[in-house]
């Protein structure tokens, strides 16, 4: 599904220098390469405050914490996505609010979310999933109107940008009131372990936000807060700073990779390529709208399943993202939902499948791949 080593040859000489650099300073936590990562991601973002932390899903954790939510405090996200998200809900003791997502692009149903919004409800909380951005005018009108926080999991959205309805842009994860992300190795900017950032603009959520994953201390042996453990390490920072400034590119080859992909597929009946909707229509070859964390197919003609068979006996990697709604997980069971709620969802986790996406993939590969599917599908 991924190749990190192809792409660890075209930045081996600047990782292994800094990360000898760091064991001979033995500047392992909060050494200057987690600064320096810190405000180059700043720039790159164009956005006021970049805090690391541990993980993506810490990252989370710590939004919710910095906003102070309380428990019972009703966060709304979406039933198709990680369980990461309602996880540190339901940490937090906040209550989860799982609503549907949109058949074509994955992502939170805009007019769920509006349906779902009570007297509790604190925050939304919009995952980009797959590289791209939720409909975030809508999310931020909903948020003004009902006076919500937008809380946006970024992991697998990181150098996408989004398109207003007015044609501006901005990147994703700096629309909202807070934002977090995972450098999990497999993510679009990945490092070689664990990692995570928190962004935003808000100068005294920052304030809050890094305090709490210190332990709570805003002043050394002096905590103020409960607060956490999360911190980026600088190794993981050296590898981060070698790839930062190959994001665009990397997340270019991704796109490449997508065009491909779609082209190929195009016309097939049973097949449904993924849609790009904010900034471009269609296949997008132009535009940075979606960066393909994952490049995910819908098969419509009930061979879902015998595809992905095929595809493992045949030595092609594929995975299926996701295979259960997360209102049917046993840890997230809630008697307020509704499975006619949830039709799309649903529908999707019998659908889906997503094909090896990376960097390094190449014509062969693809043309590899799609003709296996093609000739498996029309069967
Ligand atoms: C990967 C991921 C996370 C969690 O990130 P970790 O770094 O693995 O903790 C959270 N949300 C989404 C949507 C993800 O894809």
């Amino acid at each position: 599904m991924v190749d990190l080593g192809g792409q660890y040859q075209g930045i081996k000489d600047q990782v292994n220098s800094s990360i000898s650099n760091i064991l001979e300073s033995s500047t392992f936590i909060n050494g200057p390469e987690v600064h320096a990562f810190q405000k180059e991601l700043e720039e790159y973002l164009d956005i006021k405050h970049v805090i690391p932390c541990a993980n993506g899903t810490d990252a989370l954790q710590i939004c919710m914490m910095g906003l102070d939510l309380k428990p019972g405090d009703e966060v709304i996200t979406a039933d198709f996505t990680f369980a990461a998200t309602v996880e540190v809900i339901g940490l937090l003791q906040l209550t989860p609010v799982l609503v549907d997502v949109e058949p074509d692009t994955f992502n939170i149903d805009i007019k769920a979310i509006e349906k779902a919004i009570t007297p509790k409800t604190r925050a939304i909380v919009p995952v980009h999933l797959f590289g791209q951005c939720a409909n975030m005018d809508a999310i931020m009108d909903l948020a003004h109107k009902y006076d919500l926080y937008v809380i946006e999991d970024n992991a697998q959205g990181i150098g996408a940008k989004y398109t207003f309805n007015d044609g501006t842009k901005k990147m994703s994860g700096t629309i909202g009131h807070v934002a977090s992300t995972s450098f999990f190795p497999s993510k679009n900017l990945g490092c070689y372990g664990d990692g995570g950032a928190i962004f935003t603009n808000d100068d005294d959520l920052a304030h809050t936000i890094r305090g709490i994953v210190n332990h709570g201390m805003y002043k050394r042996y002096h905590h103020d807060v409960v607060g956490v453990n999360s911190r980026l390490d600088s190794i993981q920072a050296a590898v981060l700073r070698a790839k930062l400034p190959n994001l665009d590119k990397y997340n270019t080859k991704r796109r490449e990779a997508a065009q491909k992909y779609s082209k190929a597929f195009e016309g097939q009946e049973h097949i449904t390529i993924p849609k790009t909707v904010n900034g471009c229509e269609g296949i997008c070859d132009t535009c940075d709208c979606h960066v393909f964390h994952q490049y995910t197919l819908k098969i419509t003609n009930g061979k879902r399943d015998a595809l992905v068979q095929h595809l493992n006996d045949n030595g092609v990697p594929c995975g299926v993202y996701y295979p259960i709604p997360l209102h049917n997980q046993k840890a997230y069971l809630d008697e307020r939902y509704n499975e006619a709620d949830f039709p799309v969802t649903n529908e999707l986790v019998k659908e889906v499948i997503s094909l090896p996406m990376h960097t390094e993939l190449d014509d062969e590969q693809i043309d590899y791949i799609t003709s296996m599917i093609i000739d498996f599908i029309n069967k």
